[in-house]
This record gives structure tokens, C-alpha cells and sequence, in this order.
């Protein structure tokens, strides 16, 4: 019989742009054993976030880079294989801040929390509906955005697992909801299966002709714009803002891949409507995660809210699992499955 043994998705050279397949290498060792107070997790569902482009990055951030030679680093659900943890079992389900690999080390002070697989219908859930994309949804509109009843929304990467839940959440708070996708099936899917009021086609647009399409369906001008993807479009939604009108910065997605950053040129358009921009991380939220999880969850069982998950298979496809983030090919959030 083959030994069971641990795949690991490693980093072994810093991405110049798109990150490229050999920028990783898949190696395979001996699974682990726990250390003196620690335990080993076998990993099942790899979260894969834009924020990973980030970290390969030698740059300044809220985390230090992935060193080369590691794996991955990534938030993962999965199962305690070996415990040497009071209160953490063999068999007991668990969500934490790992890595692209069968079987991660987990120290105690870790981000590591046990989850209750019984009140969602898949684990997954954990890295999708009430985990941190959808708090980010959830905190990102209603705390930093302070959105309210008959304001208008804007939101930028508007298909994607955040923006999906954006748009929907600011529906049921009664905001009019104009969703920015890539393609006419994201934007129809908008319409169709969020509820979104109006959905605009970005691609292939000059920042003029969004920035009209952006008049026409929010003439009252923007108060509230979720942004995820930054550059042209988000310089066309500033051309379009109400008096004090608020932003939420949530991503960047157009400059992950691009060392030449866009930058953006209507910042001038902040002054001339007193509008604010909020920087915003979910980090800051993780102590209210269980209250923000409990309303979308109820939402959810409410059927008010969606939320799909692109789940892919297989630890050897990591990297063009993780690239589907960039060429739009993504249907909600995008999650690999390792066994
Ligand atoms: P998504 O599910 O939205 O997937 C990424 C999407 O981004 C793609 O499907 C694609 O949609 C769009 N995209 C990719 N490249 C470009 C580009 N060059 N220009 C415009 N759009 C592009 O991912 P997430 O929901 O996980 O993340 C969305 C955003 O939220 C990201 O910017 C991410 O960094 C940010 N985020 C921030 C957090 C925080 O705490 N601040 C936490 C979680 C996420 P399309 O086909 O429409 O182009």
C-alpha cells in the first residue's frame, strides 16, 4: 500500500506580474508529526484570495511575504489529524490561516478555531458565505460604508464572491444596487440571480464611456461605492459621486498583477464632493465574525441572500485554480477541494 503522504504547493520564486507556473513547484513529503503542543491539520478546502498575489510580493503589507521555498500560505478548512492541544481532537473540523498542502503544523498561537460544520450545508461555507469573504461583504458595506435605505451603490468586481454579497446585502438594506462585471453573463447573472437593479460591462470601455454608462443608471449620483478592482473603473465611478458620497476600498484587483501600479486620476473628484475614503481590512472584524455569520446565515436560510462557491479539484492544479481569480473565469468564490 502507497504511504499517505504531503503534497505541498511551494513558492519558489517571486512573481514579475502574472505570476507564471513556474514561479511554483509541487513537492511531496512525509506527513508531519505534532510537535510538543501543537497539532497537525489534514486540509480539505483551500481558500484562494487575491490577497495570496499579494503576499508573493516582497513588499510592504499587513503580513510579511511568503518566503520562497514555503508553501502557499492560505486560510483552510479541514479535519485534526494528530493533537497534542487540550481542547482540539482527531476528527474535529477546524479553520485556520495554513498553506496550500495536505497537512499544515498548527502552533497554539495560531489563528486556528474549531467550526461547527452542522449549522452550514458544506464546510466550505467557512471560507465563503460566513467566513471572511462574506464578512467582508457584511462589515465592509454596513460598518465602513454605513449604508442606508434608498442611497445608491456602486460596486466594482461586482460578480465575485465579495461583490456578489455586497450587492445583495445593500438590496436588503433597500439601497438601489448598480453592480460593474467583467462580460455579459456576469452581468446578467447580476441582474438574474443577485437582484442587482442595474449591471455595467467594463470590458473594452474607456474611462469616459463607463464613466457615462455610470450616469445614466445612477443619475442622482454614487453615495456609496464598494471598490474591488480599482484603475479605470474606479476612476470612472469618481466622475459619478454624490455629495459626500463614501468609498469603500476594499481591493485593487486590476494593479495585483501589474509591478507599474495604474494609480488613480480622479482623486481630485474626493475633494470637489467631501467624499471619504475608508481603507478597509477584515482583519479589524475577526471578534465580530460570530455576529456577522449568524445574520448572513439567517439571510441565507431567509432565502435572501446567495452565495455560490467555484469549487475546483485537486492539489496539482493549484496554480490554474488560483489564476481563474484573474481572468475573470471565477463563479463565485473559488475554493480547491484537496480531498
Ligand atoms: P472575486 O471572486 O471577485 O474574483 C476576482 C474577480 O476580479 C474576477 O472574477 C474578475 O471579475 C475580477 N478581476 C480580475 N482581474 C481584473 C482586472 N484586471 N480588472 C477588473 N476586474 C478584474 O474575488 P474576491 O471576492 O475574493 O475578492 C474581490 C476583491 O476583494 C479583491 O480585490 C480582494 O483583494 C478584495 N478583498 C479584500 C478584503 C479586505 O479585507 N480588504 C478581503 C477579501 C477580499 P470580472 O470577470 O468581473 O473581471
Amino acid at each position: 500500500m502507497n504511504q499517505p503522504e504531503n503534497r505541498r504547493f511551494l513558492l519558489i520564486r517571486r512573481p514579475d506580474g502574472t505570476p507564471q507556473p513556474d514561479d511554483f513547484r509541487l513537492e511531496t513529503k512525509a506527513i508531519p508529526t505534532a510537535p510538543e503542543g501543537g497539532m497537525v491539520i489534514r486540509n480539505h478546502f483551500i481558500s484562494l484570495d487575491p490577497a495570496q498575489r499579494g503576499w508573493m510580493d516582497d513588499a510592504p503589507s499587513y503580513m510579511p511575504p511568503i518566503a520562497l521555498g514555503e508553501p502557499v500560505r492560505a486560510t483552510t478548512v479541514g479535519i485534526v489529524h494528530e493533537s497534542r492541544i487540550p481542547g482540539f481532537v482527531p476528527g474535529q473540523w477546524v479553520l485556520g490561516l495554513n498553506a496550500i498542502e495536505d497537512y499544515s503544523v498548527v502552533l497554539p498561537d495560531g489563528f486556528t478555531s474549531a467550526i461547527d460544520i452542522a449549522i452550514v450545508d458544506r464546510p466550505s461555507r467557512y471560507l465563503s458565505a460566513v467566513g471572511a469573504v462574506g464578512m467582508t461583504a457584511y462589515f465592509g458595506l454596513l460598518e465602513a460604508g454605513q449604508a442606508r435605505a434608498g442611497e445608491t451603490l456602486v460596486v466594482t468586481g461586482a460578480a465575485g464572491a465579495v461583490g456578489s454579497m455586497v450587492g445583495q446585502i445593500g438590496k436588503i438594506q433597500g439601497m438601489r444596487v448598480i453592480g460593474i462585471a467583467g462580460g455579459p453573463e456576469k452581468c446578467r447573472r447580476l441582474i438574474e440571480d443577485y437582484g442587482f437593479d442595474a449591471a455595467i460591462d467594463y470590458k473594452g470601455k474607456s474611462v469616459a464611456a463607463l464613466s457615462a454608462e455610470i450616469a445614466a443608471a445612477a443619475p442622482g449620483g454614487v453615495d456609496v461605492l464598494f471598490e474591488n478592482v480599482g484603475g479605470d473603473v474606479m476612476d470612472a465611478v469618481l466622475l459619478n459621486l454624490a455629495l459626500h458620497a463614501r468609498i469603500v476600498l476594499c481591493g485593487l484587483i486590476s494593479e495585483y498583477n501589474t509591478p507599474d501600479k495604474v494609480g488613480i486620476r480622479n482623486l481630485w473628484q474626493i475633494i470637489v464632493k467631501q467624499a471619504t475614503i475608508h481603507g478597509f481590512l477584515i482583519a479589524g472584524y475577526v471578534d465580530r465574525f460570530a455576529e456577522g455569520g449568524a445574520q448572513v446565515a439567517q439571510w441565507i436560510g431567509e432565502g435572501r441572500l446567495r452565495v455560490d462557491e467555484d469549487i475546483q479539484h485537486g492539489i496539482e492544479h493549484s496554480y490554474d485554480a488560483f489564476m481563474r481569480l484573474f481572468s475573470g473565469a471565477n463563479t463565485g468564490k473559488l475554493v480547491l477541494q484537496i480531498a
